[in-house]
């Protein structure tokens, strides 16, 4: 019997394609290339002092239930138990901590220190359970581009999970001493780490037409493979990351920090438009936000967008210190796009089409109508470090610099005058440990600290910020590396083959 309540999810880009859930998570990617998107966004149906009661577990149960239709209670609880267990340091999974005014949640409590866990570590679970449900008998090849974060967190998820192997492709130059260094150290037998001669962008769309190319599909299915994804464009992400827009607003209310139902804003810093995605899908959901902050670093191009109405990628690629921000096509957008078009895939094919033709589009006044409750800020290199050090000294708080670079956007949404901002709850998302990025934080802190070497950075900030070292750290400060293969944009294919020894 068809289920009222049955999500189903469709593509952004042709009518006619409608999957479950679980087949949606399996898939990752559409095969007209466009992404999975609820038919429709359930609401609440749990008040919200009844999920003021619950911990991280029981709100994520919540939420996910209203997505993930096709899965039993039974799976869900599993996945969950699974996920969020003492892989997180802190029982609350996502503490709140209050600093200058606003509220950071801080989503880097996890097996490898930055928001990306927060999703990574159910994922594995979601997919074998939906694999499960699917009949599926091939191993699931999980292939994923990283700009640093998505790669270790995806390998720590998926380490050793059976029935799956997982391949990263990461920028050999675009990520961190300490990204890199966490991901070539990797464990386990189905685990596979390439350092690609390009910047992300390549990376994803290498990885992009590796799942789009069907007859490498059919030659490896024959031989017992099927991809899959766990970029965000996986609904499996996306829906895990919801959660946590619901907590934090839980815990302020049971705190008494909030009313029921007083609007609260968002604050995120943006690279590929999934987290500020959820943090929509939330609202939409019936929470309480008002304001999405959308937060970039010098890669600008949502800044621009929010102002203008137009989409332009054609600009200088820049490498930050907030890595995981250095995108220039946020492939999240699209779902963002396809709502506001009034959930219509022909208006949102052409957009991409022009996106990816002549690297720009521009929205239609009536589409700009649905971004409205949307606002743009971006910091300079400069400002970002400005933003650490202010933290620092008015309170002793250590932010990274992608959380850096929100909480200076939110300084300006401030000092904009825009509605009554000031005087509005905020919740910034805070996406990684100060550790993960210890040289481009002590630096910003102090010029002085640039003459150190890593590790005494690293012991340098717990001592500065009273702060233990996150066990992430120190499993890295002497494992072996692993993990050596690069190669050139245009290998990846072979790389993928290499790696399957088929
Ligand atoms: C991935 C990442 C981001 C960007 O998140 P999106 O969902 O891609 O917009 C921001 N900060 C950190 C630390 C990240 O790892």
């Amino acid at each position: 019997m068809e289920n009222d309540m049955e999500v189903r999810y469709n593509s952004t880009r042709s009518r006619g394609i409608s999957v479950t859930a679980s087949q949606a998570i399996l898939k990752g990617l559409s095969e007209d290339g466009g992404l999975f998107v609820p038919d429709h966004i359930p609401a609440l149906d749990r008040s919200l002092q009844e999920l003021a009661q619950m911990d991280y577990r029981g709100v994520a149960y919540e939420v996910m239930k209203l997505f993930l239709t096709d899965f039993t209670e039974q799976e869900l609880r599993d996945c969950i138990e699974r996920a969020y267990d003492e892989k997180f340091d802190t029982e609350v999974i996502a503490p709140l901590v209050e600093a200058q005014g606003a509220y950071y949640l801080e989503l880097f409590h996890g097996s490898t220190i930055a928001f990306k866990d927060m999703a990574l570590s159910i994922l594995p679970h979601l997919l074998t359970t939906a694999a499960r449900k699917n009949h599926i008998q091939n191993e699931i090849v999980i292939l994923t581009a990283t700009s640093g974060d998505t790669g270790k967190a995806a390998l720590a998820g998926f380490a050793g999970v059976e029935g799956t192997r997982i391949a990263v492709f990461y920028p050999k130059d675009g990520v961190s001493p300490i990204q890199e260094k966490q991901m070539v150290t990797q464990k386990g037998d189905n685990t596979f780490v390439v350092g690609i001669h390009g910047n992300f962008d390549d990376a994803q769309t290498g990885v992009k037409k590796l799942f789009s190319d069907r007859e490498f599909a059919g030659e490896l299915g024959e031989k017992g493979f099927q991809f899959s994804s766990a970029n965000s464009i996986n609904i499996g992400r996306l829906v895990p990351q919801v959660c946590y827009y619901v907590y934090a607003y839980a815990r302020l209310l049971k705190e008494g920090k909030i009313a029921e139902g007083e609007p609260m804003d968002v604050v995120v810093p943006t690279g590929n438009f999934g987290n500020i995605l959820a943090a929509y899908y939330a609202k939409r959901m019936g929470l309480p936000i008002d304001k999405l902050i959308c937060a970039s670093n010098e890669n600008k191009v949502l800044y621009d967008f929010f102002r203008t109405g137009v989409y332009d990628r054609n600009r200088k690629f820049v490498l930050t210190s907030s890595p995981s921000m250095d995108i220039l096509i946020s492939s999240n957008l699209e779902r963002l796009i396809y709502h506001i078009a009034g959930d219509d895939p022909e208006r949102n094919r052409e957009l991409m089409e022009a996106l990816s033709g002549q690297g720009r589009y521009e929205i239609s006044a009536d589409m700009r109508e649905g971004l409205r409750d949307f606002f743009g800020y971006y910091a300079s290199e400069e400002e970002t470090a400005a933003e650490i050090r202010r933290l620092y000294e008015n309170c002793g708080y250590v932010l990274d610099p992608h959380t850096a670079v929100a909480s200076a956007a939110l300084q300006k949404h401030w000092e904009s005058g825009t509605g009554d901002a000031q005087h509005k709850k905020t919740v910034i998302a805070s996406t990684a440990s100060p550790f993960k990025f210890t040289r481009s934080v002590m630096k910003a802190i102090d010029e002085k600290y640039d003459a150190m070497e890593d590790f005494e950075l690293v012991d340098e900030l717990s001592r500065i910020a009273g702060v233990n070292v996150p066990r992430a750290i120190e499993e890295i400060r002497t494992a072996p590396v692993v993990h050596r293969r690069q190669c050139e944009v245009d290998e990846m294919k072979a790389v993928v083959r290499e790696f399957l020894g088929a």
